[in-house]
């Protein structure tokens, strides 16, 4: 359990997995489960095709919804992309930016992700902002200098007001998909490096409102000692959120 005022909140990062068919039955699942579980926010972030299913099912259930990428510009000539508006419509609050696998395999740099969390904030969906350091720049020492550039580069231009609004997820790189977790001491010590930089950024009162998450292999075994350190205000969850049973047991680990 966290002990500050910032509100948890726990989003499931579904990645390339369900079809409506499973997505919608996983849903209501997690409605099922969760209902009682008003302390926390909850996002789901099924596939584009899953977004209309699990958005129906959603509905009433005070559970957000959002989507894995989206593109910076409103619309136009770019094959294969997804835009806010539609985003919006299709009744998503919430998008992941930057993640880590959108980074190395999909090659997208801080500028791109700086461009995506201005036009998020402009249209009006929550940017869950990913930072993260591969195992070689941990090891060489760099962790703290790559989430700094990654912070620093991703939020540029963005005001003190807009920050307030924005999601932060520290996921190393070499912890997700891995099962090798970071220790809580690990993740909160990075944790307090970015509420450090934003409040370098955007002042203590910034700071100490925004919600910075953890990732990388949360399981229901490890959340607790995780979402009990003083800096981590939640988690997003991958292959853990793809069974309704073990996402809500993270969930309740951060009540
Ligand atoms: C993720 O998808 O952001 C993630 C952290 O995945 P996993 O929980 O499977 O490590």
């Amino acid at each position: 359990m966290n002990t500050t005022h910032r509100r948890p909140i726990i989003v499931g990062n579904w990645k390339m997995n369900t079809t409506p068919d499973e997505g919608g039955p996983l849903a209501d699942a997690v409605c099922n489960l969760a209902g009682d579980l008003t302390a926390v926010d909850l996002v789901l972030c099924p596939p584009y095709t899953g977004l209309h299913a699990v958005s129906e099912r959603l509905k009433g259930s005070g559970i957000g919804l959002g989507a894995q990428n989206m593109h910076w510009e409103s619309e136009g000539a770019y094959t294969g992309e997804i835009s806010a508006r539609m985003l919006l419509t299709a009744g998503c609050s919430h998008v992941i930016l930057g993640h880590s696998e959108r980074r190395t395999i999909l090659g997208e740099t801080d500028e791109i992700v700086n461009l995506k969390a201005h036009h998020a904030l402009a249209t009006g969906l929550t940017p869950i902002l990913c930072v993260g350091e591969t195992l070689e720049e941990r090891e060489a020492g760099r962790t703290e200098q790559v989430v700094t550039d990654q912070v620093h580069e991703g939020l540029s231009g963005i005001t003190a007001d807009q920050l307030r609004q924005i999601v932060l997820a520290y996921e190393p790189i070499w912890a997700i998909g891995t099962g090798r977790v970071a220790t809580p001491d690990q993740a909160n010590h990075v944790h307090g490096t970015i509420r450090c930089l934003l409040e370098d950024m955007a002042g203590a009162d910034v700071a100490t409102s925004v919600r910075i998450q953890y990732g990388g292999s949360v399981k229901p075994e490890n959340a607790t000692d995780l979402l009990s350190q003083p800096d981590i205000d939640g988690a997003l969850v991958g292959g853990a959120s793809l069974a309704a049973d073990s996402f809500v047991a993270i969930v309740r680990a951060a009540v």
